[in-house]
Order: C-alpha cells, then sequence, then structure tokens
C-alpha cells in the first residue's frame, strides 16, 4: 500500500506558502507550479518497499526499450515542468543551495542525463561464429542519496536505473526527504503516464540510518549505489554486497603562469559559488604559483565579487564554521554574505565568494567546507603546485581543476592527482555537461572507479555466444 499522499502534499504546501515574493523574484521567477503530489512509491517500511519494486521490475524487465524510453522522456518533462518547484523545496527544506541554480541543476539533469541510448551491445563475429556482450538488468537496485543535491541524485538516478531495466529503492538523506520523495512521486507518475507500471522508484517514508543499513542488508537488492560522504560509502563496502561507491571530494584548482589569468579567476569564481559550492565537484580551494598569485586575487576581487578576509577574520570563520573541530552544518551551502554576517561582517551585495591566503594546512582549505570560501595556496613553483594540490585531494581521486595553457603541465598534473574528473580552463560543472561536452550525472563513483555513472553502470554484463553460426560475411 503506497502511503504518506498526505504528508507529501501538506510538506509542498507549508514550502511554498512559505515562500517570500523577494525569493520568487530574485530568480526571475513565475508563479510557482504545483505539481500533483500523491506520494506515490512511499513506504513506511523497508522490505514493504523493496517487495513492491520487485514487482513492478517484473514488468519493467519485459518492457522494450522503446517503452523504457517513453518513461525517461516522460521523467525528463516532468523533472523540466518541476525544476522550479524542486529547487525551492530543496532550498527550503535544506536551508543550503540558492533557488536560481539549483533550477539550472534540474534542467541539466534532464536534458543530459542519458537513457536507453546508454545501454550497448559489443560483438565479435567470425569464423567461429557470433559472441555478444549484452547490458542487462541487476533488478532492484538500493540507493542512498545525499542533501547537497537531494531531488538531482533521485532524478538523475533513476533515470539511467530505469533505462537498464532495473527499479529503484531510495533511503534518502533524513535532511531532504520532502524534497527527495516528491521527485519519487513525480518518476512513478511519469511511468503511470507513459503505460508503465507504479513504483517504478520507491522510498521509506522516513529514511534513518537504520532503514539504510536494512537496505544494505536486503536479500534482494544486489547492487547498492551510495553518493555521499566518506561514512556512507565505506558502510556500503563493508556490507558483503555489490557497492557503487561515490564519495567526498575536495577539489582543487591549480593555476599556472601559462593561463589566461583574468579568465581562470571568473571560471574559478564561478565553479565555486554554483549553488553555493554545494557540488561535489566544485573548487574547494585554489593553489596558484607565486609568479600570479597576486594578479589571480586581483581579478578575483575586481571583478567576480570576491572578500578578502584577514587572520583575525579567517579565525572567526573558523569558529563558526567549523565548530569544535567539526563541521557546521547550519554554515554548508550557504552563501558568502551569509557566512559574512556570521562573524559580524556586513557586506555589499556584489559579494559572492570569501578568500584569502594561506598555508596548505589551514583548516578552511584542507576540509571539505561546502560553501562559498576559497582558500588561496601560494606555491614557489608549478612542481610544489602540483604536490599541494595533490596533497589537498586526499587521496578521494574525484575532481581536480587546472589554468594553464601548457600541455605538459596539464599531463603532469593529471597523472599525478589521478582523480574522476579533471576540467582544463574552465568552471568546474562543466564537468558535468554545463558548459562543457558530455552527459551529465550527481553521482560521480570516485571511490569505486566506475567514474561518471549513467544507465550502463548500471547493468551486468552477459555474454551469448553461438558458436560455427550466424557469422553471415
Ligand atoms: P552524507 O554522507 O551525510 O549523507 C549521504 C547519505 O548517506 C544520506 O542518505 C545519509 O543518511 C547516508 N549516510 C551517512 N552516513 C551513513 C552511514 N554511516 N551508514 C549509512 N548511511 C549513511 O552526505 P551529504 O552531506 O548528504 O552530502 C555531502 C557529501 O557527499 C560530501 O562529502 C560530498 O562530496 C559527497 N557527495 C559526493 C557525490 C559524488 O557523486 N561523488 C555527490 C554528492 C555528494
Amino acid at each position: 500500500m503506497s502511503l504518506n499522499e498526505k504528508m507529501v502534499q501538506d510538506a509542498v504546501k507549508k514550502v511554498l506558502a512559505n515562500m517570500k515574493i523577494s525569493e520568487m523574484t530574485a530568480v526571475g521567477a513565475k508563479e510557482p507550479r504545483m505539481a500533483s503530489v500523491n506520494g506515490r512509491g512511499v513506504f513506511e517500511d523497508m522490505n514493504e518497499a523493496v517487495e513492491t519494486a520487485k514487482e513492478a521490475q517484473k514488468v519493467v524487465r519485459k518492457m522494450s526499450m522503446d517503452q523504457r524510453e517513453t518513461i525517461i522522456s516522460a521523467i525528463r518533462r516532468k523533472t523540466h515542468e518541476n525544476a522550479e518547484t524542486l529547487a525551492r523545496l530543496g532550498v527550503e527544506e535544506t536551508g543550503m543551495g540558492n533557488v536560481g541554480d539549483k533550477i539550472l541543476k534540474h534542467h541539466l539533469v534532464a536534458d543530459k542525463t542519458p537513457g536507453t541510448e546508454d545501454i550497448t551491445t559489443t560483438a565479435w563475429s567470425g569464423d567461429r561464429g557470433l559472441t555478444l556482450v549484452e547490458m542487462g538488468p541487476f533488478g532492484v537496485i538500493g540507493a542512498i542519496t545525499p542533501c547537497t543535491n537531494p531531488s538531482e541524485t533521485v532524478l538523475c538516478n533513476a533515470m539511467g536505473m530505469i533505462a537498464g531495466g532495473n527499479t529503484v529503492v531510495f533511503n534518502p538523506h533524513p535532511a531532504a526527504v520532502e524534497t527527495s520523495l516528491f521527485a519519487v512521486n513525480l518518476i512513478n507518475e511519469a511511468s503511470l503516464e507513459s503505460g508503465g507500471p507504479d513504483h517504478i522508484a520507491c522510498s521509506v517514508a522516513s529514511p534513518t540510518l537504520e532503514t539504510g543499513n536494512r537496505m544494505m542488508k536486503h536479500k534482494d537488492l544486489p547492487l547498492i549505489v551510495a553518493t555521499g560522504g566518506p561514512g556512507v560509502v565505506t558502510a556500503v563496502l563493508s556490507s558483503g554486497k555489490r557497492g557503487i561507491g561515490a564519495g567526498a571530494g575536495n577539489p582543487p584548482a591549480l593555476v599556472d603562469e601559462t593561463a589566461d589569468i583574468r579568465k581562470a579567476a571568473r571560471d574559478i569564481v564561478n565553479g565555486c559559488v554554483f549553488d553555493n559550492n554545494l557540488p561535489c565537484i566544485a573548487e574547494k580551494e585554489v593553489v596558484a604559483v607565486a609568479a600570479v598569485t597576486d594578479e589571480l586575487i586581483g581579478w578575483m576581487t575586481e571583478e567576480n565579487g570576491c572578500y578578502v578576509i584577514d587572520e583575525r577574520q579567517q579565525r572567526a570563520l573558523v569558529d563558526v564554521v567549523l565548530k569544535e573541530g567539526k563541521l557546521n552544518r547550519r554554515c554548508v551551502g550557504r552563501d558568502a554574505k551569509t557566512l559574512l554576517s556570521m562573524i559580524g561582517i556586513s557586506s555589499p551585495s556584489e559579494i559572492r565568494c570569501i578568500i584569502f591566503e594561506g598555508e596548505k594546512e589551514h583548516p578552511l582549505i584542507r576540509t571539505e567546507l561546502m560553501m562559498p570560501i576559497l582558500g588561496i595556496v601560494r606555491t614557489k613553483d608549478f612542481e610544489e603546485a602540483v604536490e599541494t594540490a595533490v596533497w589537498l585531494e586526499q587521496g578521494n581521486r574525484h575532481s581536480a581543476h587546472i589554468h594553464s595553457k601548457n600541455i605538459d603541465n596539464i599531463t603532469t598534473y593529471a597523472k599525478a592527482i589521478d582523480t574522476a574528473i579533471l576540467v582544463k580552463n574552465a568552471p568546474s560543472y562543466a564537468a558535468i555537461g554545463f558548459g562543457g561536452e558530455g552527459f551529465c550525472t550527481f553521482t560521480i563513483a570516485s571511490r569505486t572507479g566506475e567514474g561518471l555513472t549513467s544507465a550502463g553502470t548500471f547493468t551486468k554484463r552477459r555474454r551469448c555466444v553461438m558458436s560455427d553460426s550466424l557469422c553471415i560475411r
């Protein structure tokens, strides 16, 4: 039985009722569109959610690729139509990020998440016959999702998983449950409206670590996909099941003396402030060679809305942001002006990012903060810059960025840092198809090595062999 129609409806009504007019006009928004919400796919109990998703998968696995693609097209359409509602829900519920950028993220998910075109066949044909390797579904996949990109991840994961012939059960972050369940409901509506089954995406009404652990142990979930910090990825990889681990990052942006420094300043700040620095791929600190550091800081402050804080202000920010040595969740995903106001600084409206120069060991530099604070480490030369950036990336093998016109330098950096993503001469978001080529994903499997996930990642490889026949050359 599907639950929580009222819960989701009440949550959406509450959020929309609380929205300030200024907030709506700030992003040039029209009257928000209320999607029809009936809480499809939401269950009280994890076992019930898995059981129901299993039944739906029996239908999905028999569908033609065309039928799957029809459902995915409907999810794309609904994501476009509800981009603003989802963005507002996300900001209101989590208190993180900004509505304008979250709207863009949802349109990006709708436009650039791969569908069934990602499910391909490899063939060998020769004297001894024909052999195919095909991509088949796992069945029901368990997906654990973060609060930083909640509905973006649910929608993106679901599109890829369904394209692969799976259904999915989510255990969303408890801090983003309403936003995530809204997305789960949209996915099921899309399926029903395009002739597919209900419950292709399911979730529990009140996800917790406990329901997540039950998911990891559930016998009918052959694959768990975890998007989040180091704790959840380690838990999934220790569960004894196949796991895809999309873990934490701390992406450095390296700038050498050959870069277009003015453009580098613009790109780095634009990438850093996107959705208030919530994306795991976003620039978290800068490493610049000494010859260009002053010029870089100059362009950052003169043209890109950066506010330089002195040592006393840095200490005050450490006390607030890393309260008692722990990341203060109240600061994550906040904008620069709000963060400055927390240490008693009233800044002009054009301020978008807080910057300062410091050693790599500085707590605001070495910690993944997920807020628009960019520490800048000055190094004597390129070699030291590479060493520093590798140290700051902390072996996450997630994302790194470089601004350089020297291809030898770019190659050296790429080999040394060995990350799933390396953006050259662009803002970090170019990595997920926003101002760069390639598809979009919000699950970057840094820990387990699949890299940017897509429908094919969520399939099993099957070899199908016909000996001494069907080769017709
Ligand atoms: P988080 O780790 O707090 O939570 C992520 C999910 O894991 C949530 O659903 C949470 O309930 C669950 N969880 C956390 N610890 C768990 C445990 N020990 N056992 C079982 N479940 C657990 O992360 P967040 O704050 O929501 O997101 C931010 C973090 O996620 C950052 O570190 C960011 O870099 C990372 N992230 C990575 C990617 C990627 O694609 N690699 C994408 C988004 C976020």
